[in-house]
């Protein structure tokens, strides 16, 4: 099933569970299905029958916890609430196909109420998960926090940055580990050649700009996969900003500006010196 059918088989009793389910990772790995049952005042059998399918939906997972069933919500579970969100909040009309899978997303497109395109992108697990994982079981329910965590923080980059004329996707809103933005027609840096490269590392090092002094932020992870050339537009455009650190990690800046400069140079033998560009991005 793709996550647009998931959602499209939930009924009101069914996400009322899984919103339940995601509230509880704050403090809990595994609810009991007697403790859902008194806080939610419903009755075993009732919610015994939706979790069931939640189940087979693959929406909760399920562990025997003194006895008993316990249960916790997946990260498909997670998409499924943030994708009904995006819909009742009018954000979405439509979800599409999925364009991308990383280590820390899956990008889908979705269509607005104007039938126009629009990007969907859900969070995975922060990078420091995989390190986490080696001395905690994978019992542990804080990496639902971590991904919800890691979507403000590039919904609210994207907000800031585009607020003050920076070039990146137009947020459009967010839920949980979903952040819906702008769709860019057009292909990453890295898998074309431009006829204007000169104008593309402006449109970059002054969105690197921006971002330090009005957002107060570093991207972190800037490089050729992360820059969105407009093929309607010619613009490029600064992507992927969960991962944005605060401007006090000073050499952070330095390796972003260090590895699109050397792009550049590598590839359209543009030099420009570091120290100078420092300068322009901190002046
Ligand atoms: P990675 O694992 O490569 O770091 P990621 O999971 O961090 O990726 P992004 O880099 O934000 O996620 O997006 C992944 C891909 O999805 C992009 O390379 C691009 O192809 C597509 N994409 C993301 N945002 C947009 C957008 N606004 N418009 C068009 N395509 C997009
Ligand atoms: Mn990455
Ligand atoms: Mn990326
Ligand atoms: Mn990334």
């Amino acid at each position: 099933l793709t996550l647009a059918e998931r959602v499209s088989l939930i009924g009101p009793m069914d996400y009322r569970l899984l919103k339940f389910l995601y509230e509880k990772t704050a403090t809990h790995d595994w609810i009991k299905l007697s403790q859902i049952s008194d806080e939610l005042g419903i009755s075993k059998r009732e919610i015994l029958s939706s979790l069931s399918k939640l189940y087979d939906l693959r929406l909760v997972s399920k562990e025997l916890v003194l006895g008993e069933n316990a249960y916790r919500i997946t990260f498909t579970g997670l998409n499924v609430i943030s994708t009904k969100n995006l819909y009742v909040n009018k954000i979405l009309n439509k979800l599409g196909i999925m364009i991308g899978t990383g280590k820390e997303s899956e990008v889908y497109i979705g269509y607005n109420f104007d039938g126009d395109p629009i990007i969907v992108k859900y969070h995975k697990l922060g990078k420091s998960y995989r390190n986490y994982k080696k001395y905690r079981e994978d019992t542990d329910s804080s990496w639902i926090r971590r991904t919800v965590h890691n979507a403000e923080k590039e919904y609210n980059a994207l907000k800031c940055v585009k607020s003050n004329y920076g070039q990146v996707p137009s947020p459009l809103g967010s839920s949980l580990n979903a952040i819906a933005m702008e769709y860019i027609y057009g292909k990453e840096l890295y898998k074309i050649e431009i006829s204007d490269p000169e104008s593309a590392l402006n449109d970059i090092l002054s969105t690197v700009r921006i971002a330090y002094k009005e957002c107060n932020i570093i991207h972190g992870d800037l490089s050729e996969y992360n820059i969105l050339y407009s093929l309607d537009s010619d613009r490029s455009y600064v992507i992927d900003w969960p991962q944005s650190t605060n401007i006090q990690n000073e050499e952070i800046l330095l390796r972003d500006i260090t590895n699109i400069l050397y792009y550049f140079s590598k590839k359209y033998n543009i030099i420009k010196g570091v120290q100078e560009t420092l300068n322009y991005v901190k002046g």
